[in-house]
């Protein structure tokens, strides 16, 4: 067999070396914990478990969906919008279901991008950005997201050659890896920047619901403008603990909106409608649990940065998403820090150079685990390194 182009171009699976090496310490029965996968520990709340089930035994949702997803969904998510950010959405033709987010921000690479074209994409960034664009056949432009500038992307140190030939912008706030929130007006400079250089903008807002201290995440469309250069991904999954349903949804620019259903209408054939249904239950249900969430992982996240303080690190508290971000302690690489950390401490924590080549130098620690798990994980770590040196924040980064 020989592999297409855009498979053998992926990026390479850099983690099969450290996964060889927790599978050797489980097979020795050792305790390994892991602060990895980000993904909620915490249960579907019970009223959308129960819409599932009453749906499930309603044969009409035992056909095929649409693939653009019931017109009670969209009208729920632009109603969520309406309610949430004060944006008004017309469910007809500025939302479409998703398999997931992830799903679409695959696809959209394939409305938007011919080969040879230019994507940018944050670095370190969720890896799906560049896989879906690379599959495209595009060209992938990593953009730095840097401590010094809170890891908001410096728009203006793009370079206009470069800008000039890109096609679209993806962005991702509050953002995996990093914990960094934005502001409104970071969406005021990226619509200039969208129309100045004519590209599309994909924004993934996927932990918008995910933050800490009181601050409330504005949407990428409740700036003015917005709907013009762009749309928005979103999902179920973080908000309410269900990444394992499938229930995504992007939202914003009508022709964007159009060219990924009709794409999706070639691809798959929507989302279960009783999976829908329990979405809609979920978005239009109480939000209290989602209150609760957030204070969940922000007590976690001062665990964690505590423990942190203690073994030397002094790293400015993430302001969303369910992640830590930190950099290796001197003289270690990525992936040399997680091997030390799994060899010693028994804890899994992911290199960040897995997240692009800016994230060379820094490690992520998910907050997806029973806090008392948590808490023997750091525990461990303790007393595993001790004190460590940790670089001073670094110029370049
Ligand atoms: C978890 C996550 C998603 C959401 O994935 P779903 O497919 O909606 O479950 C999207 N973007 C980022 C950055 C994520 O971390």
């Amino acid at each position: 067999m020989v592999e297409a182009a855009r498979i053998r171009n992926l990026p390479p699976y850099l983690f099969a070396r450290i996964e060889r090496l927790i599978e050797e310490k489980k097979q020795a029965g050792v305790d390994v914990i892991s602060l990895g996968i980000g993904d909620p520990d915490q249960p579907t709340p019970a009223h959308v478990i129960e819409a599932l089930v009453r749906e499930a035994y309603n044969p009409a949702n035992h056909q095929y969906p649409s693939s653009a997803g019931l017109l009670a969904y969209r009208q729920a998510v632009a109603d969520w919008y309406r309610d949430r950010f004060g944006v008004e959405l017309d469910p007809r033709t500025e939302v479409v279901s998703l398999i997931g987010s992830k799903e679409g921000i695959a696809h959209i690479a394939w409305c938007l991008l011919d080969p040879g074209d230019l994507a940018l994409v944050p670095d370190p960034g969720y890896p799906v950005y560049a896989g879906g664009s690379v599959l495209a056949g595009a060209e992938v432009y990593p953009v730095p997201l840097l401590a010094r500038n809170r890891f908001l992307p410096d728009l203006a140190a793009i370079p206009t050659e470069v800008a000039r030939r890109a096609k679209v912008l993806f962005l991702n706030y509050p953002n995996n890896p990093t914990g960094a929130v934005a502001r409104e007006g970071f969406y005021r400079e990226v619509v200039a920047f969208a129309r100045e250089f004519d590209l599309v903008v994909l924004h993934d807002a996927a932990y918008s619901e995910i933050t800490f201290d009181g601050y409330r995440h504005p949407s990428f469309l409740q700036v003015p403008g917005a709907r013009e250069v762009g749309i928005e991904f979103h999902s179920v999954s973080k908000t309410y603990n269900m990444t394992g349903w499938r229930a995504g949804w992007a939202a914003g620019n009508a022709a964007v909106i159009d060219a990924l259903a009709r794409l999706k209408s070639n691809i798959d054939s929507g989302l279960f409608q009783a999976i829908q249904y329990a979405a809609i239950a979920a978005l239009r249900g109480p939000q209290e649990g989602v209150a609760g969430l957030r204070r969940l992982y922000q007590e976690r996240r001062d665990l964690t940065l505590g423990a942190l303080r203690d073994m030397g690190w002094d790293i400015a508290p993430p302001g969303g998403t369910f992640y830590v971000w930190a950099p290796v302690p001197e003289g270690y690489t990525s992936e040399s820090f997680a091997e030390e950390v799994l060899e010693r401490a028994a804890v899994v924590i992911t290199p960040g150079n897995g997240y692009g080549r800016y994230g060379e130098g820094y490690f992520r620690i998910s907050l997806t685990l029973p806090t008392e798990r948590l808490a023997e994980a750091l525990g461990r770590m303790k007393r595993a390194l001790g004190r460590v040196t940790v670089p001073a924040l670094q110029g370049d980064r």
